[in-house]
């Protein structure tokens, strides 16, 4: 039996006759861009989120970089101004930091749950900090109780980068609704994903939505009148069908894959491979689910030789990276005992029982010198 690490087109196939039959309904209509499927989706998922106002833009990197891009036209915030993001994040968030101009003030992760530290947090804080950016990493979302309270007593934005975690809940709230803007991404292979690129920004803020609106349009909001140098980001109409088609799904899709989690953490019983941190259930969204062992390319090697596909999630730390040379000297130990140690197992929400139930027998029967 091989086990494809996440099987998208299988994931594709689920959705059928339905998806195909809505993405050739956009192609008759010959309206491609900026129309009623974008509004649509907005709407629907706004809603999903329990929040007001959905952007749809180009992917999450866009998302991201456009809420910076916009608060810097609203509050004048200059050029070197600060964003505290962890350091174990993937790449996206911070390139994001950089490419709005404003500078990455890495946040060691808590060695347990691998999510920002909020307890850093606060001696991290400068004059010239704007915002407080967690990421909800692997799918669980991050102690935003705390950052809440740190950002509101420094008078500092919190953003939220919610790539991986769609539909997760904190205390019963919805991720999308837990800080002034919220940052999503909808590539293939994420919760909610399209079949190409997607993202959006979700917030409670009438004038950051509309601002954003504006600079994903090259800066104008009304035809050849440009307000800000802009870009040009947008989810496209087909893209939007597919997301409103998928999004009914999404909660049973999160459930499925919690209960292969929960699969996983009962029946992985290997000593010397350490299951994650699961803080609330409801909370966490799996979009991977994540060991760790001392052995992880041993491990890694195990699991393929007898049909298991895994990834690293992530194998090279931001600061580690050529495109952060300046940051190379770092030294962020738990952020780079994380990146040596972590191993992402196949979970999707169409692995069948078996597959789940193989997965756990090979890594059971994982021994160190096998291979
Ligand atoms: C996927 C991802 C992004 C980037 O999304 P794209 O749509 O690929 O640009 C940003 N942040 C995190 C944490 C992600 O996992």
């Amino acid at each position: 039996m091989e086990i494809s690490f996440l099987d998208i087109q299988r994931i594709t196939a689920s959705f059928e006759p339905g998806l195909s039959s809505e993405v050739q309904r956009v192609i008759s209509s010959g309206w491609y861009l900026l129309g009623e499927e974008v509004a649509k989706f907005e709407k629907a998922f706004a809603g999903y989120c329990d929040n007001v106002h959905c952007v749809g833009v180009a992917n999450g990197l866009d998302a991201l970089t456009l809420v910076l891009m916009a608060w810097r036209e609203m509050y004048g915030w200059q050029e070197g101004d600060e964003v505290i993001v962890p350091a174990n994040t993937y790449i996206a968030s911070i390139l994001a930091v950089t490419r709005a101009g404003l500078v990455p003030v890495l946040c060691e992760p808590d060695e347990e749950d691998a999510l920002m530290d909020a307890s850093l947090v606060e001696s991290l804080i400068t004059p010239r900090t704007k915002v407080i950016m967690p990421v909800h990493l692997y799918g669980q979302v991050c102690n935003m109780d705390v950052l809440r309270r740190i950002a509101t007593e420094y008078g500092v934005k919190l953003m939220d980068d919610c790539a991986q975690a769609h539909g997760a809940l904190y205390k019963g709230v919805r991720v999308g609704a837990l800080a002034d803007a919220s940052a999503f991404s909808f590539y293939p292979g994420k919760n909610l994903g399209a079949l190409g690129d997607g993202g959006a920004v979700v917030t409670s803020d009438r004038l950051l939505a509309q601002t954003v609106r504006t600079l994903a349009n090259y800066g104008s909001r009304q035809k050849y009148m440009n307000q800000y140098k802009g870009i040009n980001s947008r989810l496209d109409e087909l893209q939007a069908a597919v997301l409103s088609l998928k999004l009914p799904r999404l909660d049973a899709d999160n459930d499925r894959r919690r209960r292969i989690a929960r699969r996983y953490m009962r029946e992985i019983t290997h000593p010397e491979i350490l299951l994650p941190k699961v803080h609330s259930w409801l909370g966490h969204v799996f979009h991977v689910f994540v060991v760790r062992s001392s052995h992880r390319d041993e491990l890694q090697r195990y699991l393929s030789a007898n049909g298991v596909s895994t990834l690293v999630h992530y194998p090279i730390p931001p600061h580690k990276q050529e495109a952060y040379r300046e940051w190379n000297h770092l030294s962020l130990p738990v952020t780079g005992r994380i990146h040596r140690e972590v191993l992402s197992l196949p979970i999707s929400p169409v692995m069948t029982d078996e597959e789940v139930a193989r997965v756990i027998e090979v890594v059971n029967s994982f021994r160190t010198g096998d291979i």
